[in-house]
């Protein structure tokens, strides 16, 4: 007598091995598919990277969910996209954008990163549209946010290297995030510093002196940018007192070629970009804390925090 010659036995034989081949998970969350987002709108764009809001919608009845979704103007630069997803795919904190997958089924060049969508933009739309409805204080709840966000990205051995009001991105009136780790680099546990090697276009405004001179970047330096974006934050991104208007108001703007010389010569004579009139006295001083020339005299981010907490108890 053999159990498995009679045809009930076999039907459920075949039901169990059915049900093992598949897997419980059946799809990768992370793994977008392109006929699957539809473009809503652009929602910016930098040197390298464009950015579009976008409706992942696999059920195609418009349920689905919006996503940003960041892409390459020129597909040859897809490495440093590459790049840029495996920091953050790393990340976990409630001040940084969180990863939600990649769309690569185009195939190599034409990598997507998928993010949440923050719909507020960034603080450099944001805080001039909004300026009558936020205080100081709600200013400098976002300098501690953004801080709170450097001092875990440090912990983690990461420079982010482009801090700047148009990188820190607004989920709401109470909570902002940081953006854009296109140029962020990861330190070896045994270097304090990351050195360029290779000639970029840079957000020379917000770069502290040892990365113009030396190339070196050093978490301080990420500090003096904050102080930067700070400004900005301060000055609610007011366009006419940006910090590349600011520098060519003071410098002059006709000297071409030579501004990058002159931009060092003045930062290394000590000039500083002066307090914003909106910029009450006790917050330029934390500003000036990150201008410290020498990257060691600087200001860290853990300090800025109790400063910040201090501010606002
Ligand atoms: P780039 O590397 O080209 O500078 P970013 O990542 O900074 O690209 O994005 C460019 C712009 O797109 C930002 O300044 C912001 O205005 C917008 N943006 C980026 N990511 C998001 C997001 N997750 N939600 C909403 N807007 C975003
Ligand atoms: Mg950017």
């Amino acid at each position: 007598y053999d159990p498995m010659k009679r045809p009930f036995f076999r039907a459920i034989v075949r039901e169990l091995d059915e049900k093992e081949s598949i897997p419980p998970q059946e799809t990768d969350p992370t793994d977008f598919k392109s006929r699957f987002l539809k473009k809503i709108r652009k929602l910016g764009e930098g040197n390298f990277g464009m950015v579009e809001l976008c409706l992942y919608d696999p059920k195609g009845d418009q349920t689905g969910e919006l996503v940003a979704v960041k892409s390459l103007k020129t597909e040859n630069e897809s490495s440093n996209l590459r790049r840029e997803i495996s920091t953050i795919r790393n990340l976990y904190h409630e001040n940084i954008v969180k990863y939600k997958g990649i769309c690569n089924d185009e195939g190599g060049a034409n990598i997507k990163l998928i993010m949440e969508y923050l719909p507020a933009g960034s603080l450099k739309e944001y805080l001039p549209r909004n300026k009558s409805n936020i205080d100081q204080k709600r200013l400098l709840l976002y300098a501690l946010q953004i801080c709170q966000g450097m001092e875990y990205l440090g912990s983690q051995n990461y420079i982010h290297r482009d801090l700047a009001a148009r990188n820190i991105l607004v989920e709401n009136e109470s909570l902002v995030k940081i953006g854009d780790f296109g140029l962020t680099k990861s330190i070896k546990d045994d270097k304090e510093y990351y050195k360029v090697t290779e000639e970029q276009d840079s957000p020379v405004y917000w770069y502290a002196p040892e990365c113009l001179i030396n190339r070196k970047f050093y978490k301080a330096s990420d500090v003096w940018s904050f102080g930067v974006t700070l400004y900005e934050i301060m000055s609610y991104c007011d366009r006419e007192n940006s910090p590349p208007q600011v520098f060519l108001k003071s410098i002059g703007r006709s000297h071409g070629q030579m501004t990058m010389a002159r931009l060092v010569d003045a930062l290394e004579k000590g000039w500083r970009m002066p307090r914003p009139d909106s910029c009450p006295e006790m917050v330029y001083t934390q500003i000036r804390r990150c201008w410290s020339h020498a990257p060691e005299n600087r200001v860290d981010f853990n300090s800025l925090i109790q400063e910040f907490e201090f501010f606002l108890t």
